[in-house]
C-alpha cells in the first residue's frame, strides 16, 4: 500500500528520453477526501514546443524499424506493466477513486488492448489498383500519419492512454502525451513503464493542469499531424476550432448520454442486473454509463421492485473501506454537476424514489422518476450515479425520443424480441449498439460515436487504421 511517507512529489515531464526537473508543481488530490496524495510538475506550452520537436526528429528512424520490431518494444513495456500492475492499480484507485479490484480490470483490459493491436499491426496491407493504361503499376501505400498528440480523461486514466498510444506506436507514429490533470500520476507510471525501452523522443510526457494552455497549443501545434482526444463535447468543440487552421487530422470520442430501452418481453432479471452494471460501474463516470433508462409502462412497477432491491445492494464507499461498488466523483466541480442535475429535475417536477444523499464525496445511487424532456438529466450527460426513468408504450415515438438528443455513443435495447431488436437498431443515431448486451465494446471492434459524440474510431481494425495515412503511387515504364 502507498502511504504519504512515500514521494510526494513527482516528475511528469518526459521529453525526447530524459525527465525534466520543473519549477512548478500541481496538487493531486485524493477524491475521497481531498487529501494531498502528490505534487506534479506542471507543464507549459514550452513542452509542448520542445516535445513536437523530439517526436518530429524521432519519427523518421522509429517508422523505419520493421513492425515486428517495435512490436517487440510494446511486448517488453507489457512485462514492465504486468509485473506492476498491483502498484498501478493502487495509484489508480487513489487517483481516480474506483476500487482496486475495479482498476485491477482496466488494466486488465490493457493487456487486450496490447495483443489485438501487435497482432493486427503485422496485417497491414499495401495493395496493387488496377490501371488504365499498359505499363503502369499502382500501388496503394500505407504509412504512419506522423506525430501524433494523445489528450487523454480521468475516467479510465490508464485504459484510455493505452487505447491511444498502442496503436499509434505499432505503426510507427512518435507520441506527445497529454493526460488528465486529475490522474497523471498513472500516466507518468504508464511512460516509467516504457522507458529504457523506447529510442529517445519516441514518448513524451507532459502533465499540467494549464488545460486551456496546454490544450490550444497541442491544438495549434503544426508539427503534430493528429490529435486524438479523449474527453468532453466541450472541450472537443474547442479543440475542433483551435485546430483547424493547421488542418490537422482528429480522433474525438466525446461524451454520451446512453439510453437503456427495456421492453415488456424483456429478462428482466438480466435487464435489473445488466443496467445496474453498466449505470454505476465507475460510480456512473464512464461514457457508456447509461443516463436514461426508457422502460415500458406495463412492467413499470415489476421492473422497478427488482431495481431498487439491486441498488441497495452496492456497496458505498466509506473510509478505509478497500472493496466497494461505488467511490467518490472526481471533484467539487463533478459535484455540483450532479446536484444542479438533480436539482433542475426536482424543481421540473421529478420525484426521487431512492437516494439522493451525499457521503463525503460520494453520491449516492438515485433514481428518479416523472421525468420530462427539458430536464438536464435528459438533455445533458450527467456522468455520475443518477438515473432517470421514462416510461413509454409505442415504439415509434419511442426511437424519436430517444434520438432526440446531441449526442450518439451507446444504447441498449433489452428485449426477446430479437426482430423488433433489430430493426430498432437500424434507426438509432448511436455508434455503438448493445441488445440484451451491456458491454459493447470488445477490443477487436471499432469504438465510437455519432453527433456530438465525436468521430473517428478506437479499437478495432478501424482504429488502428486511424493512425495511418494512404499513399497512391503511380509507376510508368
Ligand atoms: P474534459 O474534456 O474536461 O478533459 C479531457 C482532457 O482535455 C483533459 O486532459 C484536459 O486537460 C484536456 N483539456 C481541457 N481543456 C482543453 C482545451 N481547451 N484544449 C485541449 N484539451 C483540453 O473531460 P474529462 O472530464 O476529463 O472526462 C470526462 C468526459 O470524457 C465525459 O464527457 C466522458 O463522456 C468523456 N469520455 C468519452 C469517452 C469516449 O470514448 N467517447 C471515454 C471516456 C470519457
Amino acid at each position: 500500500m502507498f502511504t504519504q511517507t512515500q514521494k510526494l512529489k513527482t516528475d511528469g515531464i518526459y521529453i525526447d528520453g530524459k525527465w525534466i526537473e520543473s519549477s512548478e508543481y500541481f496538487h493531486n488530490l485524493n477524491p475521497f477526501d481531498n487529501v494531498l496524495i502528490n505534487e506534479i510538475s506542471n507543464g507549459d506550452s514550452k513542452h509542448v514546443e520542445l516535445a513536437s520537436k523530439a517526436a518530429s526528429a524521432a519519427l523518421d528512424s522509429w517508422k523505419n524499424i520493421t513492425s515486428k520490431k517495435r512490436n517487440s518494444y510494446i511486448f517488453e513495456f507489457s512485462e514492465n506493466l504486468k509485473n506492476n500492475k498491483y502498484e498501478l492499480a493502487e495509484i489508480i484507485s487513489l487517483e481516480q477513486g474506483k476500487s482496486i479490484d475495479e482498476a485491477l480490470g482496466e488494466i486488465e483490459k490493457c493487456f487486450e488492448y496490447i495483443n489485438f493491436f501487435t497482432e493486427e499491426n503485422l496485417r497491414i496491407n499495401n495493395y496493387n489498383i488496377e490501371p488504365y493504361q499498359h505499363n503502369r503499376e499502382i500501388t496503394i501505400k500505407h504509412e504512419p500519419i506522423g506525430v501524433v498528440a494523445a489528450i487523454t480523461p480521468w475516467n479510465l486514466p490508464v485504459g484510455m492512454i493505452i487505447r491511444k498510444i498502442i496503436p499509434a506506436l505499432c505503426v510507427g507514429c512518435t507520441i506527445i502525451l497529454k493526460p488528465s490533470s486529475e490522474t497523471s500520476w498513472s500516466a507518468i507510471k504508464i511512460v516509467e513503464y516504457f522507458s529504457g525501452i523506447l529510442p529517445k523522443g519516441v514518448l513524451n510526457l507532459i502533465t499540467s493542469n494549464k488545460d486551456v494552455e496546454v490544450g490550444e497549443s497541442i491544438s495549434k501545434n503544426k508539427n503534430i499531424n493528429l490529435l486524438t482526444f479523449t474527453g468532453s463535447s466541450i472541450t472537443g468543440k474547442k479543440i475542433i476550432k483551435n485546430s483547424h487552421e493547421n488542418v490537422k487530422k482528429l480522433i474525438l470520442e466525446l461524451g454520451g448520454n446512453a439510453p437503456f430501452i427495456i421492453y415488456k418481453d424483456a429478462d428482466l432479471k438480466k435487464a435489473v442486473n445488466d443496467l445496474v452494471e453498466t449505470k454505476f460501474r465507475n460510480a456512473g463516470q464512464t461514457c457508456t454509463s447509461v443516463n436514461r433508462l426508457f422502460i415500458h409502462k406495463e412492467i413499470y412497477n415489476e421492473f422497478l421492485k427488482l431495481l431498487i432491491v439491486k441498488v441497495k445492494q452496492l456497496i458505498i464507499k466509506k473510509k478505509d473501506l478497500l472493496e466497494y461498488d461505488i467511490g467518490p466523483l472526481i471533484n467539487k466541480k463533478a459535484l455540483l454537476k450532479l446536484q444542479e442535475h438533480l436539482q433542475d429535475a426536482l424543481n421540473k417536477g421529478a420525484r426521487i424514489l431512492y437516494g439522493g444523499n451525499l457521503y463525503n464525496n460520494v453520491f449516492e445511487p438515485t433514481i428518479i422518476t416523472d421525468i420530462d424532456s427539458h430536464m438536464k438529466v435528459i438533455k445533458e450527460e450527467t456522468f455520475g450515479p443518477i438515473l432517470p426513468i421514462i416510461t413509454f408504450d409505442n415504439s415509434e415515438n419511442l426511437i424519436k425520443e430517444v434520438n432526440d438528443n446531441s449526442y450518439g455513443l451507446c444504447a441498449y435495447i433489452y428485449t426477446n424480441n430479437l426482430l423488433e431488436a433489430r430493426k430498432l437498431s437500424n434507426y438509432l443515431d448511436y455508434g455503438m449498439i448493445g441488445l440484451n448486451n451491456n458491454r459493447p465494446t470488445q477490443v477487436n471492434t471499432p469504438f465510437g460515436g455519432f453527433k456530438e459524440s465525436g468521430y473517428g474510431k478506437e479499437s478495432g481494425r478501424e482504429g488502428l487504421m486511424e493512425f495511418l495515412r494512404i499513399k497512391s503511387v503511380y509507376l510508368d515504364y
